[in-house]
């Protein structure tokens, strides 16, 4: 009789290829083809380095397994297999405490749970262009977005012509930079979120925005950022299955970003605007920059009535002005943050900075203390729910 074991899978369905789990695993079991990113089960140690750094959750899936899945087989893969009855395929006894459910609920510790949808998101289409068949744009329009001289942010426009390109707000798109890399191999897609809603930048034209910095030495944002009109670009994609707006004029949405991270916010507020005005859900966002000349979208977003999207901007490189974070924000609006955190129609929605992350944390335990709730178990509960949604670099 085999033994069960646990395997550790990816989701190819979830899975936005970014490969930031290929490059944080310390024993190199995790590797990719232009199809699926898969995990080597005689090489992975279990380690969980991979797991926290996933945007997406889709590395953290697990089976219990008589044989463990072949990397050929992962390859091969559009969906994750359904968990097998063990006790059938190999004979093993299921019935004493249950094992295999002990053994997933031990493979799942530590990961930090799994971003979950909304209930009512749409359906996301993922992966309609692998990297084996990108699909080419045309750049529509290329814009300086900020004044500030050393922070060029863009809005470049994205044409498919008549090539579906079907994108909900909160994906992400992979670019393809020309050329290859040190080792003389073809650039990897680098992600970024589209900052247009789904009926396009201009509406039904389908046509996609991205919000992009230009950053020293960057293969993909300076190639992206020098685009003239009229270029052609090459797309894989789209990518992302969580980090989506509920489909409910209800819902209310806690918006935390800082820089180039507000793109998903963009386009959830464009989409409120345009197709779900007139519900009981508000919008409050918070949004980090250095100064207003370096925020992206500062002249439009001063235009967004109050009524429709609360805005705290905030800043933290003002001269003569003391360094602001969104989390030091957060606190100070503590009564009204703390107000949505019990309100079950609030979503959470976090996008940029890494860094950030620590120190919006803090805040929500403060603020959740101050009305008598634990915030891990909040978080986790919403998580749960598919109203908190974190994506940061
Ligand atoms: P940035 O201008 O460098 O920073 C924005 C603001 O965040 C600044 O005020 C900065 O303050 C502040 N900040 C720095 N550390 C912080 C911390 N620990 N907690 C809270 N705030 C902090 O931002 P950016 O260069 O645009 O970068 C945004 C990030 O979003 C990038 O990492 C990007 O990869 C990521 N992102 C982009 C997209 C996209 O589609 N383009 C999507 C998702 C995420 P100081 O620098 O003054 O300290």
């Amino acid at each position: 009789m085999t033994l069960p074991m646990k395997q550790h899978l990816i989701d190819p369905e979830i899975c936005i290829r970014c490969y930031t789990c290929e490059m944080s695993c310390p024993v190199g079991a995790i590797e990719h083809d232009d199809n699926n990113v898969v995990v080597n089960a005689d090489s992975c140690d279990e380690c969980m380095a991979c797991i926290p750094v996933c945007p997406t959750g889709s590395i953290d899936n697990w089976r219990i397994v008589a044989e463990p899945y072949s990397l050929e087989e992962q390859y091969g893969w559009e969906e994750l297999p359904e968990q097998e009855d063990i006790a059938l395929a190999a004979g093993g006894d299921t019935d004493d405490d249950d094992p295999i459910a002990a053994l997933l609920a031990e493979a799942h510790k530590g990961a930090g749970g799994r971003p979950v949808a909304p209930a009512s998101a749409a359906r996301p289409s993922v992966n309609l262009y692998p990297l084996s068949k990108p699909v080419a744009a045309i750049v529509q329009g290329n814009y300086r977005l900020t004044d500030d001289p050393d922070h060029d942010v863009r809005h470049i426009i994205l044409d498919f012509g008549g090539q579906s390109f079907p994108v909900l707000e909160g994906q992400s798109i992979g670019i393809l930079p020309p050329g290859e890399d040190a080792e003389g191999r073809a650039h990897l897609p680098r992600l970024y979120s589209v900052s247009s809603p789904r009926d396009g930048e201009r509406p039904n034209f389908h046509n996609v925005s991205l919000t992009v910095k230009r950053e020293p030495g960057g293969v993909c944002s300076t190639y992206l950022c020098d685009l003239e009109q009229g270029a052609e670009v090459r797309v894989t994609g789209p990518w992302g299955q969580t980090f989506l707006m509920p489909q409910d004029p209800d819902a209310r949405l806690l918006m935390i970003c800082t820089g180039t991270g507000s793109a998903p916010m963009r386009a959830f507020t464009m989409h409120r605007q345009r197709a779900m005005a007139g519900g009981d859900g508000d919008m409050v966002l918070f949004f980090g920059a250095r100064t207003p000349e370096s925020l992206p979208y500062f002249g439009p977003l001063k235009k967004v009535p109050d009524t429709m999207l609360k805005k705290h901007l905030v800043f933290s490189r003002i001269e003569g002005q003391p360094k602001e974070y969104v989390q030091d924000r957060l606190i100070a609006a503590q009564d009204d943050v703390a107000a949505m955190l019990s309100d079950p129609a609030t979503h959470i929605y976090i996008c940029g900075l890494r860094g950030m992350e620590e120190g919006v944390e803090r805040a929500f335990t403060s603020i959740a203390e101050s009305i008598g709730e634990h915030w891990a178990a909040l978080r986790d509960k919403m998580r749960d729910d598919g109203r908190y949604h974190v994506e940061t670099y």
